[in-house]
């Protein structure tokens, strides 16, 4: 069977770049491991994503937003910093870009869903579920893509989606950086007594890194605990009251009472940047390119904004009549995602390192970085305004503004 473009991986980055192409006259073939019962009603992976303000543009202009239960949608209105047992924290506030919220949470399994809804909608698409990439071969006349079910697929670009672990990207020669932290991380909604005020906190203590993240109901959020694996087996062997009792503590209490309301679900810590974005006839998006440490939320945020930045390049081509698969326009898409990526990248490792390391030097920075933050105000700007510009205009408008 021909295609335009294969891709591999119908997670949230494989489903959100076909639906990028819809309508552009390309023929999709999507290849995904997972039945299509899953990929229609996903999971729930415990997994609630913070998407910024250009995120919810993009998915608003794919038709996801729309199909996302509002119930699945916390407001995400500032953030709370807090380091070891002090009460005070650094706080980022909307209100330092001008906007009234910093972000959204959505749940990973709505995001999927309403994607997979999207797509299998569309008339130019064909999935292939329950099925596995077997090779890659590239010849003069386009890629050759072997499914184990024996079917043979051609086309002319292979667009990789398979997640940050990405056998196609290593199949296609492609290696990465990849750094495993030693760490576990449960994410793990929650009820509590106090209510949650629409703030996220991100609270650095010894030998535990908390996070909480409101959700809908105002009383309850998604827990993210991040410990060394002999540890969190321990914490996972408890039952459901012991569970809560023991988050609470960790919470020193600060709000109140907490119970277990969704599934644990844990995930090893491992940061993965591949060397290459593109190949020959082949490109990487969304973890397969970029796999984010979540401590900074950006994986999914990232992986929205390189499937737009490939999709764009590859209507651009067909406007001109070039070929999709030219190599200037897979190396101007590695570029660009390139430099949307890295600093961000790179910050994100660092911090992730110096927030999970309990020796006395670390401690001392960790202050320092917290004491930085709180006296030097534009760099808390920075932040906010990475977080809800929608495009650039915001920005424009400061500088033009002198501000
Ligand atoms: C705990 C946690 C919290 C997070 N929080 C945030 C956040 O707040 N904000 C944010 O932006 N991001 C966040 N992320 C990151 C975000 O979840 C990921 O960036 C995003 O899910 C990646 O999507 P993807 O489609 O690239 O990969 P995946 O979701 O990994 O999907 C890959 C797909 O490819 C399929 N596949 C794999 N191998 C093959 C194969 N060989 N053949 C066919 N199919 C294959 C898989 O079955 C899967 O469906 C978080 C991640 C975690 C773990």
């Amino acid at each position: 069977m021909s295609f335009d473009v294969v891709v591999v991986g119908a997670g949230p980055a494989g489903l959100c770049f076909a639906r990028s192409l819809a309508g552009s006259g390309l023929r999709v073939a999507l290849v995904e491991r997972q039945e299509e019962a899953l990929l229609a009603d996903p999971a729930d992976d415990g997994r609630e994503i913070a998407v910024t303000h250009r995120s919810r543009q993009l998915l608003q202009r794919l038709g996801i937003w729309d199909r996302i239960d509002a119930r699945d949608i916390g407001t995400l209105r500032e953030a709370l910093v807090l380091d070891g047992a002090s009460r005070d924290g650094l706080i980022f506030s909307p209100a330092l870009a001008g906007a009234q919220q910093l972000g959204w949470l959505l749940s990973n399994h709505a995001i999927r869903r309403a994607a997979f809804a999207e797509v299998a909608a569309l008339p130019d698409v064909c999935l292939f579920a329950g099925a596995r990439v077997a090779s890659v071969r590239m010849e003069a006349a386009g890629a050759v893509i072997s499914l184990d079910g024996g079917e043979t697929l051609r086309a002319q670009l292979v667009v990789a989606a398979d997640s940050r672990f990405s056998e196609t990207r290593r199949a296609a020669g492609i290696g990465a950086n990849m750094h495993d932290f030693g760490k576990t991380m449960l994410v793990l909604r929650m009820r509590h007594e106090a209510a949650h005020a629409q703030t996220a906190w991100e609270w650095f203590a010894a030998g535990q890194t908390l996070a909480l993240l409101p959700l809908h109901d105002p009383h309850t959020s998604s827990v993210v605990l991040t410990l060394p694996p002999r540890r969190m087996q321990a914490l996972l062997a408890q039952d459901d009251a012991a569970l809560g009792l023991d988050m609470a503590k960790r919470f020193m209490n600060r709000l109140g009472a907490m119970e277990v309301a969704g599934p644990r679900c844990a995930y090893p810590l491992v940061g993965v940047y591949a060397h290459r974005f593109a190949a020959e006839r082949f490109a990487l998006v969304g973890d397969a390119a970029v796999g984010m440490h979540p401590v900074t939320a950006h994986g999914f945020n990232f992986g929205l904004l390189g499937q737009d930045a490939l999709a764009s390049g590859l209507r651009s081509a067909l406007a001109r009549g070039a070929p999709i698969w030219s190599p200037a326009l897979l190396r101007s898409y590695e570029r660009r995602h390139r430099a949307a990526t890295l600093p961000l990248y790179v910050a994100t490792q660092l911090l992730a390192g110096l927030y999970t390391d309990d020796r006395l030097p670390a401690r001392a920075l960790r202050k320092l970085a917290l004491s930085a933050g709180a006296h030097v105000p534009p760099l808390r700007r920075m932040v906010v305004e990475g977080l809800t510009a929608a495009n650039d205009d915001r920005r424009q408008a400061r500088k033009r503004a002198g501000r």
